[in-house]
């Protein structure tokens, strides 16, 4: 199976390119993507030979049946760092919280929230490739705060692979923050920026257009690649834990194989969603996928108008920082998929030029034959938290936005699998104020308050961290950030 440009081709990039060329040089044709030419049909078929397979030798057929170019001993030893979950035989639990509401807990690997699902394997691929082709890469990230983590975790130490990560100082939660900067390895370095995530962002972008950085590159042997999901690499192991999902809503009695599902994802650059709709177009039934937003709602706009509105928007911090994204990337292989590229390169380039699109009426028709969309503040989202812990089930605040959706936007009787994406250790403060109506002095406070009143233990992961001596002491300003770059490489 090979890959397309999402804006089309212009005639000087290759027409269509292999997994591996497309997981390393992500970048396409007129700032677009890429995406698969088509999709591996699977149908009932292949849930039914998997109803009692286990995640690895289910994932392993998924990639097969995609006919990647990535060679079985690499795609085995990627797929088995699931077994450093906390459970190798299932790394993504599926938990009953009512008859006809089940949660996906995707963030049960070594930094505690699901970037780690994609993220694991992806690193082993990539390495392993670029060692083939005897290449040096360097993966330059730019974090709120959990790919950051996700993305040092999976490259300490990989052959080939340089990691330079960029978070913002004060931006990140204390765990977050400790989990980047007690990072020792030799390959990694992480570099605080003074400024918010937006800079750490524009930096970065800074930095890609820079010649004399590409340059220094260049010279130095050093080729570019990105670990954030318009890498497809990412998204392939992004779609495997769906069908997980839906296959263990079957094993645990809960619907009979072949009954309709809903999916409610919360979203920031889509790919959890994309994943989604990749699933659901390859193998699993689904009634529709609900997409939750916070307070930054630029996806439920879209999705309940057709309009893709950045115009007099400026990002609302949030207490569920992963999502609080305008420019949702993922969005670009959803109209892609839809609309094909013709129109997707019209779409995006307006978007660039104008702050916005609007769909017209039979294109929308098409994606709320699929998707519905509701956002949660954060008044809600407390609220869900401590409602739900009340009732038996401890969440983070991402996860609790997904709970607005499933009572706004659920029309049938059908079962719910909300996708949970941080565990509540990364996220404490805000989850120990929703449960105590008091706010604590540190993550360490919050996560000791929050263990003693769930009584749940604090995963070694992370109360570790508070011993573990600080490495990564670079803390800098926006334009001192080249040289930094340089002198590490
Ligand atoms: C990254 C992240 C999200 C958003 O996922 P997308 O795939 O970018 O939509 C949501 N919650 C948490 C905790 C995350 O780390």
């Amino acid at each position: 199976m090979n890959f397309i440009e999402t804006r089309g081709n212009d005639g000087k990039m290759p027409k269509e390119v292999t997994f591996s060329e497309a997981i390393l040089s992500p970048m396409s044709s007129f700032g677009g993507i890429y995406s698969p030419i088509s999709l591996p049909d699977l149908g009932e078929t292949f849930l039914e030979k998997h109803i009692h397979s286990s995640y690895k030798v289910m994932a392993a057929d998924v990639l097969n049946e995609f006919g990647i170019d990535i060679d079985a001993a690499v795609i085995d030893e990627a797929l088995s760092l699931y077994d450093h979950f906390d459970d190798p035989e299932n790394p993504a639990p599926l938990c009953k919280v009512r008859d006809d509401l089940y949660v996906s807990e995707l963030y049960h690997g070594p930094t505690r929230a699901f970037k780690d699902m994609a993220l694991q394997p992806f690193g082993v691929v990539l390495s392993s490739l670029a060692q083939q082709r005897n290449e040096n890469y360097l993966i330059l990230a730019a974090t709120s705060g959990d790919t950051g983590p996700a993305a040092l975790d999976t490259f300490r130490n990989r052959a080939n692979i340089q990691v330079a990560c960029l978070y913002p100082d004060g931006g990140t939660s204390d765990v977050q923050r400790l989990q980047m900067v007690t990072e020792d390895a030799d390959n990694l370095k992480v570099i605080g920026i003074h400024g918010n995530f937006d800079d750490a962002q524009s930096a970065l972008k800074l930095l890609l257009s820079s010649e004399s950085f590409k340059a220094q590159l260049q010279q130095n042997n050093i080729h570019l690649s990105a670990a954030n999901s318009v890498n497809f690499g990412r998204i392939i192991f992004q779609l495997i834990y769906h069908i997980h999902s839906y296959l263990e809503l079957v094993r645990q009695d809960a619907i009979n194989l072949g009954d309709k599902v809903y999916l409610d994802i919360p979203s920031g650059n889509f790919g959890n969603a994309l994943g989604a709709y990749y699933a659901a177009k390859m193998c699993i039934p689904v009634e529709k996928i609900m997409i939750a937003s916070n307070a930054n709602n630029v996806l439920t706009q879209w999705i309940n108008t057709g309009c893709y509105d950045l115009r007099d928007s400026a990002v609302i911090p949030t207490t569920s920082p992963a999502m609080d994204i305008l420019k949702s990337s993922n969005v670009e292989r959803i109209l892609f998929d839809l609309l094909g590229a013709e129109r997707t390169k019209v779409l995006m380039l307006q978007l660039d030029s104008q702050q916005y699109y609007q769909l017209e009426p039979q294109e929308l028709e098409q994606l709320q034959s699929i998707f519905v969309a509701d956002y949660c503040d954060d008044v809600q989202g407390q609220a869900y938290i401590q409602r739900y812990f009340e009732a038996g089930y401890l969440m983070d605040p991402h996860t609790a936005t997904c709970l607005k959706t499933y009572e706004t936007c659920k029309t049938k009787p059908l079962k719910t699998i909300v996708y949970s994406t941080a565990e509540w250790t990364k996220f404490s403060p805000t989850i120990a104020a929703a449960l105590t109506g008091n706010s604590s002095k540190d993550d360490q406070e919050a996560l000791s308050t929050i263990a003693k009143k769930a009584n749940i233990e604090i995963p070694i992961q992370i109360s570790a961290l508070f011993d573990k001596s600080i490495t990564q002491k670079t803390l800098i300003n926006q334009q001192d950030i080249e040289k930094e770059i340089l002198d590490f490489l």
